[in-house]
């Protein structure tokens, strides 16, 4: 088995009667990738020829509460747990290390 290197969500556009990447984000809370994986993201599209934006449109930074082990999505640098309102950490702590 090989690693996963990204996962997400990528919306797609016609423009000028050829595919574009519109929208791409990391959100994916199964694999909780980190946003430095973009470079495997942008390789897909690349590889077909499609334009795409040159980072992800909506960065998801994932992290797991010490406290009550939820997964949590961090929003606008606020580290603070959405269950139980515990900090997080400010080191990634899901996913494969990034
Ligand atoms: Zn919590």
């Amino acid at each position: 088995m090989r690693e996963v290197l990204s996962a997400g969500e990528m919306s797609f556009r016609e423009e000028s009667g050829r595919w574009v990447v519109e929208e791409v984000s990391n959100q994916s809370t199964g694999y909780c990738p980190d946003v430095s994986s973009w470079p495997a993201v942008a390789e897909a599209p690349d590889r077909i020829g499609i334009h795409h934006p040159s980072g992800f449109t909506h960065e998801v930074v994932f992290r797991r509460c010490r406290s009550c082990q939820e997964l949590s999505i961090v929003w606008e640098e606020n580290f603070v747990c959405v269950f139980c309102g515990e900090d997080l950490p400010r080191k990634r702590n899901v996913g494969e290390p990034g």
